[in-house]
């Protein structure tokens, strides 16, 4: 569990960590302290305009108050802003990454009262209030300034942090801040294994710049393969230290079969129409990549996203497994994106009422149970209720205890697709084909082309597979192993006692409050049949499912008719965890990787990529509003270069190889 900082102000009004009896940021001018040592002995301003790469990426350890970040971030608009008077759009660095550990946060109305101290940095600080995150240890991703400046906040110890992420052979960092404290006050953020695991995550020529000059320091740097050199401190201070890296240690973090290759990205084709697409357009246009959509239906959200109220909230174990992992902070992630659009003013109606689990068998009592005993989740991401508690919750009388998101809601799924797709295309407008059925996609020296009814177009650098249960239909995707399991919910009319209800319900299935004078109550869950229709059988399942579990309250037996019904076929794996990254091609992996076979200690051969370029997103199950926002950050920084937010295992929990390499592993293949 992540804990706050204790602090305390000195007679300047400089914060005080209790625990480490350190200040935070000097007591002279913490703002003109972060400019020198960080900013400026980074070289930062210099290097934004000739850097070879669109982004730059800092990674700091001890994010403390924000100061150097918001500083950083300060300077980096004013960068932006130059480069737009002196029209130099064609060069210099467009976004900036900027990565921090932070083992003890500040608790957010410390860090409110700390950063009114510096008025002009409010436009920053307030969006960085307003996103704050909570106390789960793990990478918080935000994002400012419509994601041109992109915050990795990471809770948790620092060395432990790194280890856990996904990066690269070629590493990600360019420059570091090293700022934890007095060394003497805090030995933790100044050992050796912090500085040799630097190196893993750092770029060839990354620098780095500290405070400190302690020649323990300097000799540690200089073991993990800095060149270090002392300079002029800040103010009265004597010496600082500054490094740069002359040679990685070329590591990464997966082993080869869970590579995450860069991608051109230059133009990309991306096929499907509903949420997994809508978030990847949304990607891709924050970093301002071409992209064109291709639909086959005649709008956008006709699959399995055309919900009228589609449930929120994140699907957690009692254990600190990927899959939580995956589900806690891809909720938190894509609750910020939602609030975000909404800001911004894009509409989709929706409520942020809280959902409520309810125990509505023993197992399920059970493992809510498991769930409080293992003290894993901040209470404010998802705490238990007792009955009564929970029945305050909701405004109707159950006699079920439970768990409750309080942070969980319900969104209306087409309209938050097509305020996604209107935010991308404000962001960097792209092309829209709908009523297209892509029917085969081919390889060519020039990229990729798509046909579809006679037409060809392309070609395409990546093409993106965003088609749900369709994302098997094409040549090289054939043997996807996509669960497809059929769901009908139907929409019943509210009652009096109904609309009292003020939270989700989750049972079997889910229902919702009143929207409309409406209910939406279901689904249905039915594997292997690939049919949209509605069936009145399956109504009669929905009202049937809830009133074998609320049969003894009056919200539910007081409802009139169902006036509607939706049906869809939701694209699941095996696994119940979706699939993001580039197509991996079984032959491929069977020459490459053949050795799995004998286990993992043995020598791999090179992997000639026949299907290069060709990505799948898909299998998000009836999460997608959950998880596929952050999944599809994961996807297009991972193909761009860029900082990845998801962290090695659960990168490779959703690769697309997992499959193949555990048939490999299990001699099965
Ligand atoms: N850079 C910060 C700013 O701009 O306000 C000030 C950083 S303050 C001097 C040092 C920070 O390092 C504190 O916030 C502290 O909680 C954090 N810290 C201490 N030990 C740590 C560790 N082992 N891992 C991660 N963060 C740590």
């Amino acid at each position: 569990m992540i804990k706050n900082a204790n602090i305390h102000f000195n007679h300047q009004g400089t914060p005080v960590a209790n625990d480490f009896d350190d200040i935070y940021y000097s007591d002279d001018n913490g703002l003109a302290e972060s400019y020198y040592v960080f900013y400026q002995q980074n070289n930062i301003d210099t290097r934004l305009q000739s850097h070879d790469q669109a982004h730059f990426v800092i990674a700091e350890t001890g994010f403390g108050t924000g100061l150097n970040f918001l500083n950083t971030c300060q300077h980096f608009t004013d960068h932006l802003a130059r480069q737009q008077v002196q029209k130099q759009l064609d060069y210099g660095v467009k976004r900036l990454h900027f990565i921090a550990f932070e083992k003890h946060p500040l608790s957010i109305s410390d860090l409110s009262k700390i950063l009114k101290v510096w008025p002009e940095l409010n436009l920053l600080s307030e969006q960085l209030i307003s996103q704050y995150p909570i106390n789960l240890a793990g990478c918080h991703r935000l994002e400012f300034n419509n994601g041109t400046i992109v915050l990795d906040l990471y809770f948790g110890d620092a060395l432990e942090s790194i280890k856990t992420m996904s990066y690269p052979r070629s590493g990600i960092v360019d420059a570091w801040f090293l700022d934890g404290f007095a060394p003497s006050k805090n030995p933790d953020m100044w050992q050796q294994s912090l500085f040799d695991t630097m190196v893993n995550i750092s770029k060839i020529g990354a620098t780095l710049a500290t405070f400190t000059a302690a020649g323990f320091v300097r000799r540690g740097l200089t073991d993990a393969g800095f060149t270090m050199q002392k300079v002029k401190g800040f103010a009265h201070k004597r010496s600082m230290l500054i490094g740069t890296l002359k040679h990685t240690n070329d590591t990464q973090s997966a082993p080869s079969y869970f590579n995450h290759d860069v991608s051109p990205l230059t133009n990309v084709a991306v096929i499907g129409g509903g949420i997994a697409s809508s978030c990847i357009l949304y990607s891709l246009a924050k970093r301002g990549i071409s992209s064109q959509l291709f639909c086959q239906d005649a709008a956008p959200a006709m699959g399995a996203s055309h919900n009228v109220q589609g449930a929120v909230y994140p699907h957690l174990q009692a254990k600190n497994s990927p899959h939580s992992e995956l589900f806690a902070h891809s909720f938190l992630y894509a609750k910020r994106l939602y609030k975000q659009l909404l800001n911004d003013g894009f509409s989709f109606d929706h409520s942020w009422c809280g959902v409520l689990q309810h125990a509505v068998k023993q197992p399920l009592t059970d493992r809510h149970e498991n769930l409080a005993q293992q003290q894993l989740w901040p209470q404010t991401l998802m705490r238990n209720v007792t009955a009564e508690q929970g029945d305050t919750i909701a405004g109707v009388t159950t006699g079920y205890s439970g768990v409750y998101f309080e942070q969980g809601g319900w969104v209306n799924p087409p309209q938050l697709v097509n305020a996604m797709l209107s935010a991308a295309h404000c962001l960097s407008p792209y092309e829209s084909t709908f009523n297209c059925h892509i029917e085969q996609l081919e390889k060519t020296s020039n990229g990729w082309l798509l046909f579809s009814n006679g037409k060809q177009f392309g070609p395409f650098s990546d093409v993106i597979i965003c088609a749900g249960e369709h994302s098997d239909a094409f040549a090289q995707t054939k043997v996807l192993p996509i669960v497809g399991v059929r769901g009908q919910v139907s929409h019943v009319q509210s009652s009096e006692q109904s609309t009292k209800l003020k939270t989700v319900l989750c049972h079997k299935g889910y229902f919702t409050p009143a929207y409309l004078d409406h209910h939406c109550m279901g689904a249905t869950f039915e594997k292997n049949t690939k049919s949209r229709q509605v069936t009145e059988q399956d109504n009669l399942s929905n009202r049937e499912q809830l009133l074998n579990f609320y049969g003894h309250c009056n919200f539910a037996t007081s409802l009139g008719n169902i006036t509607a019904a939706k049906a869809a076929v939701r694209c699941s794996f095996i696994d119940h965890l979706p699939m993001a990254g580039e197509w991996v091609e079984q032959s491929d992996y069977l020459t490459a990787f053949a050795n799995l076979r004998l286990g993992k200690r043995y020598q791999y051969q090179a992997l000639s990529k026949k299907q290069q370029g060709l990505h799948i997103f898909t299998g998000f199950g009836a999460r997608a509003l959950c998880s596929a926002p952050l999944c599809s950050e994961h996807l297009i920084s991972s193909l761009n270069n860029e900082p990845r937010p998801l962290s090695e295992r659960v990168s490779q929990a959703i690769h697309p190889a997992r499959f193949i390499v555990r048939d490999l592993i299990r001699n099965k293949i």
